[in-house]
């Protein structure tokens, strides 16, 4: 009897211990970040669920990261440090959103140059250090971190030369975000493109602290402007989704007409009579766009093609 009794304590016990091993399985397998070789020396980690992916590029004098998710950012070092042992010189910042801007903090030990255009740096003074103090009261990996703001704010364009390479960065404009920058690289024929290119998914509305920044108008504006480049590159880089080796400006290509195909499909039920919420249920993806993941996020969007068409008419 005793001995019975004993084993249920001993299994209770490690009933209890898989259960906590249960429930801290899925957070770590939360958010993984998988490597993505671009091309030699340019790397993307692709994310999987709802953070961002981020870049970095390996150079002779040390490494320059693109996006700092506080969340992921840890694993991305991790892999840089399997890589070489050049410590991280330089964070760019796509935009402001905390997928993206939220993570300088996971790489404090290399102290590197933090670099944002102005509007992300005052972002993340107002409704982004808003966002990221009240996850610090929830947030486990919030609660033991520290917002770290931008070290350098530039407005319009940067060229940065370091490591042998050439970075230029180019605020494009309101797209996704208040501020989107891109970052390319002609030496290696990559241009990075933060949440102004998503792959494979319907495109994430920007939004922080309960309130939203995309716009249609600007955000097609900004790839016809990247097009107009006619730039010497094999791959833009996305911030979401994977990334398409080679394909080049198709990509861009491709994520401009999902906006016009979409916008175009929402006018037409406006013009049937359809009210905002009947569009919202019955609006069908064409077939051009019908494999593309995460669905959900396409609400956001229908309310915006809905409003900017009757606010500017396109
Ligand atoms: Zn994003």
């Amino acid at each position: 009897m005793i001995r019975t009794t004993r084993h249920s304590y001993i299994f209770a016990l490690l009933a209890f211990f898989a259960a906590a091993i249960g429930f801290a399985l899925p957070v770590a397998a939360q958010d993984k970040m998988e490597l993505r070789t671009v091309t030699d020396g340019v790397y993307m980690m692709q994310n999987d669920r709802g953070s961002s992916n981020a870049s970095f590029v390996i150079t002779p004098d040390g490494v320059v990261v693109l996006d700092a998710d506080l969340r992921t950012a840890d694993q991305v070092l991790a892999q840089i440090r399997k890589l070489t042992d050049k410590k991280v010189k330089y964070l760019i910042t796509s935009h402001s959103a905390g997928d993206h801007a939220s993570g300088a903090w996971q790489y404090r030990e290399d102290k590197p140059v933090f670099i944002a255009t102005k509007t992300q740096m005052r972002d993340l003074y107002m409704q982004e250090g808003k966002e990221f103090a009240e996850r610090k009261k929830t947030d486990e990996v919030y609660k033991v971190s520290e917002l770290v703001r931008p070290d350098l704010g530039f407005e319009g364009s940067m060229t940065l030369q370091f490591g042998g390479l050439t970075f230029i960065l180019t605020e494009e404009g309101v797209g996704h975000s208040t501020s989107d920058v891109t970052v390319f690289i002609p030496q290696k024929r990559v241009m990075l493109m933060g949440d102004l290119l998503d792959t494979e998914i319907h495109p994430g509305q920007g939004e922080s602290a309960g309130v939203f920044y995309s716009n249609v108008k600007g955000w097609t504006h900004s790839l016809d402007n990247i097009i107009a480049r006619n730039l010497p590159v094999d791959t833009y880089v996305p911030g979401h989704g994977p990334v398409h080796i080679g394909r080049g400006v198709a990509d861009l290509q491709e994520q401009k007409r999902y906006f016009i195909v979409m916008r175009d499909e929402v006018s037409k039920l406006m013009k049937a009579g359809k009210s905002l919420a009947e569009i919202e249920k019955t609006i069908e993806v064409p077939k051009e766009f019908a494999h593309y993941q995460r669905k959900p996020r396409l609400v956001s969007f229908v309310k915006l093609f809905y409003y900017q068409t009757i606010e500017q008419g396109y």
